[in-house]
């Protein structure tokens, strides 16, 4: 019988239920019945070969998006020689439908609110998220609900309202109180209202180790790093490959490493101090806009997660991630600044021994760089204005040798 758990105590919830926490605010999630799970491979598409990994009746089906599937490929020298690791790796999750990894956590959104004949999809977000669920309600003719921060970027809330969501931009404090009040009125109110570390959206992650576990031809990196939030990714990245460990088709589970902008970093500063708790921040500035989480529901069970399982954990200064969002782009990969933050963060991991330089690492391009245009006016670019009259004389200038 498929149920939802609490990941520190054990308890078991319904499947349906609205709150995405336990009682005690610990994270919840799902449990089906693996004990038959085997990868279907004649499937036509990687829902469909996973579906026994996946509690919802519908899973086989998809998104309705198209399938996603993103690339896995070998990082370009200078990006790895820079960072250190020769076996680098870059999953490009910006390929999504809606640009950012927040897809594959829609999917299972869909199958509930088709299973239990919802007829709203609302969710909170500082952007990709609700970009995200805009998309797919719209494509299975929901309705959906967005409750954004008033800092979140134009550019993300106009993608959201114009796939007909309406946009509810909320004041508050901070991000973090302002999530706590929404999910606690939505709530009262009867209406379910996913977060970025529910139980469900969870699930949708596990689909990228999944994928990962393909690509490779069965086999495992040694770290994935991810930058992190609210947690639900790392969360559902990980639970994904422990699925696959169960299903006895990989020997070993990779170790996460979380990555924070040094200026927000509730959960490193926890990890490194060896506390079993975050350190949660209050007034968040960064430039890493899609990881502002400065006290995330459940944040403390990631740390105590991280620390039981090795995880490393490492930061990068404002500075850094504009550089890391530089080197990416010279590579041929435009992120936003918060997937850019791996960069520098696995760079320091690698340079302090905590990872080996012939270990094999998966960097998470989460979000693409068109999300927050913005940003990329701090770059340094070679941007020329020239009058038709004298192109022929600038010509010869830029092809001399
Ligand atoms: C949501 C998001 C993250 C953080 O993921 P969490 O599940 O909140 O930890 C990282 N990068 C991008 C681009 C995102 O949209």
């Amino acid at each position: 019988m498929r149920c939802l758990v609490s990941v520190s105590s054990g308890d078991e919830y319904p499947f349906e239920r609205l709150a995405e926490f336990a009682d005690d605010g610990d994270p919840l999630e799902v449990r089906g019945d693996l004990s038959h799970a085997k990868v279907r491979s004649g499937a036509p598409s990687i829902a469909a070969r996973f579906s026994d990994f996946f509690a919802y009746k519908n899973a086989a089906e998809g998104g309705g998006l198209g399938e996603i599937v993103t690339p896995l490929v070998q990082a370009p020298q200078p990006l790895a020689e820079f960072i250190g690791i020769e076996r680098l790796l870059l999953k490009n999750e910006t390929m999504n439908p809606t640009w950012s990894f927040k897809d594959r956590g829609t999917l299972p959104c869909i199958w509930l609110a088709a299973e239990l004949g919802e007829t709203t999809l609302a969710t909170i977000s500082t952007g990709n998220m609700g970009h995200s669920v805009a998309a797919y309600a719209a494509r299975h003719g929901l309705r959906a609900l967005v409750f954004v921060p008033d800092f979140t970027p134009p550019e993300k809330i106009l993608s959201m309202g114009a796939h007909g969501a309406v946009v509810v931009r909320v004041a508050a404090e901070n991000f973090g109180v302002m999530k706590r009040s929404v999910l606690a009125h939505g709530e009262a109110a009867g209406l379910r209202i996913v977060s970025g570390n529910g139980p469900h959206r969870v699930e949708g992650y596990k689909l990228e180790a999944f994928e990962m576990w393909e690509q490779l031809g069965g086999e495992t990196p040694d770290f994935i790093a991810v930058p992190t939030s609210a947690c639900g990714h790392i969360r559902g990245i990980h639970k994904g490959w422990r699925e696959l460990f169960a299903a006895g088709l990989v020997a070993q589970v990779p170790r996460m490493i979380v990555v924070q902008a040094a200026n927000n970093a509730p959960l490193v500063s926890g990890i490194q101090q060896g506390l079993d708790h975050m350190v949660p921040v209050e007034h968040v500035e960064t430039i890493a806009e899609a990881i502002t989480s400065g006290n995330p529901p459940g944040g403390d069970a990631l740390v105590r997660q991280a620390r039981s399982l090795g995880w490393p954990a490492a930061t990068a200064t404002e500075e850094e991630i504009i550089d890391g969002q530089r080197r990416l782009a010279h590579s041929g990969y435009l992120v936003e600044p918060a997937s850019a933050v791996s960069v520098h963060a696995v760079r320091k991991l690698r340079a302090n021994g905590s990872i080996a330089a012939d270990a094999r690492v998966v960097l998470m391009l989460t979000g693409s760089g068109l999300k927050d245009p913005a940003i990329l006016q701090r770059h340094s670019m070679k941007i020329m204005d020239v009058k038709e009259r004298d192109l022929s004389a600038v010509l010869k200038d830029l092809v001399k040798p």
